[in-house]
């Protein structure tokens, strides 16, 4: 390793974290850069619901810090958006012009909500919770709101969902089966759960779809193919999540849904590393590629990918609890936790 190496991180998230930090640990010479397009250090997004009740203050949100990473010789750009990467100069291009070089490339850039394509007539009335700025835009009107309406459902969902019912608001959500992509709930786990739904004051509405949405925030009406009207002052839609990997498009670097990596993170191209949920990683035991979602894997990953990246040889492992309970019904997954009941 030399001082003359340039690692660059784009993504602000646990893996992304998590990779810098084995980096800077294991390099104590070389330039560690994070990039995040966000305005705000590395922070929790668990606890997002909490910090929109109030329960969680800001500085609770946060994970690090910006004197820390000033301590440990991290350079973090906040509010810089990577445009396109090119492989060949190992050069980065930002959205305001500027351009960086690396010698070493850990793509961490997560994903984003999931816009299902019967809902895109709709996108101008659909709010999205997945990140520090949709809650900042939101944090006020969610507040001053009474009537909320949430289409689809996921794991992020019914944590909303939850939080907004405490808070008091008169909420409805249409359970879509395919919100919790990459997983599909049954018909008998939809009965477990609008069965356990209805000892709240929540209003569930399933087997039913979008028809039409007219109005303005503060005053739309929703309308559902079985004919059921409702009025809401903001619409929420989850429906699971998908990618960020727009700006390596045309790269060279190969994608599926997320970017490609073997089971050491690797990506089709030369030092370039993929982890966390922006990835999907080819499991040689079912011989296909899987993308995964979950604070704990996106940990996992970011340090394994680092490892990798300087010399080391790790097959990569899913991590995190067997089991998320729904509402009442256990579902099988290996990749989330809920981390706010810890
Ligand atoms: C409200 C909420 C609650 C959650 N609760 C739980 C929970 O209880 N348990 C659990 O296991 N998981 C939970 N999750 C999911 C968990 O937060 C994610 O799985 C995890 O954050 C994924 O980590 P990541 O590092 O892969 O990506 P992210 O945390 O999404 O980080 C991606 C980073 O990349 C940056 N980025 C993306 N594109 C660019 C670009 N072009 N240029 C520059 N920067 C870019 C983003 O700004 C961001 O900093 C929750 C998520 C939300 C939104």
């Amino acid at each position: 390793m030399s001082s003359q190496d340039h690692y660059v991180i784009i993504g602000n998230g646990p893996a992304g974290n998590h990779a810098a930090a084995v980096l800077r640990k294991k390099d104590k010479e070389a330039r560690v850069s994070i990039i995040s397009d966000e305005c705000i250090p590395y922070y929790y997004k668990p606890k997002l619901t909490g910090f929109i009740t109030g329960s969680v203050p800001r500085e609770d949100l946060l994970v690090l810090s910006l004197e820390s990473y000033a301590r440990e010789n991290i350079r973090v750009r906040l509010g810089q958006k990577v445009e396109r990467v090119d492989v060949d100069s190992k050069t980065l291009h930002f959205s305001h012009m500027e351009k960086i070089q690396y010698t070493k490339l850990v793509i961490a850039s997560g994903s984003d909500s999931r816009m299902l394509p019967s809902m895109e007539p709709y996108e101008w009335a659909l709010k999205f919770v997945t990140s520090y700025t949709d809650v900042m835009e939101y944090k006020d009107q969610i507040k001053n709101a009474q009537e909320i309406f949430i289409f689809g459902g996921d794991f992020v969902g019914f944590k909303f969902l939850r939080m907004l019912d405490a808070m008091g608001k008169k909420v409805s959500i249409l359970i879509y089966p395919h919100a919790f992509w990459p997983y599909n709930l049954s018909d008998e786990m939809l009965d477990q759960v609008v069965a356990n739904l209805s000892k709240t004051r929540v209003q569930v509405i399933v087997k039913d779809d979008i028809k039409d949405i007219k109005g303005s925030p503060g005053a739309y009406r929703i309308k559902t193919c079985n004919g059921i009207e409702k009025k809401a002052d903001l619409i929420f839609s989850f429906n699971g999540m998908t990618p960020n990997i727009d700006f390596i498009k045309g790269s060279g670097i190969d994608y599926d849904h997320g970017i490609l990596v073997d089971e050491y993170l690797k990506t089709t191209v030369d030092d370039v590393y993929a982890c966390g949920s922006c990835a999907q990683i080819y499991n040689p035991a079912i011989k296909a590629y899987t993308v995964t979602i979950g604070w704990p894997n996106a940990v996992n990953q970011g340090e394994v990918a680092a490892l990798n990246l300087l010399g080391d040889h790790k097959v990569i492992t899913s991590v995190g609890r067997k089991y998320f309970d729904l509402e009442g019904v256990k579902i099988k997954t290996t990749w989330w936790k809920n981390i706010e009941d810890e």
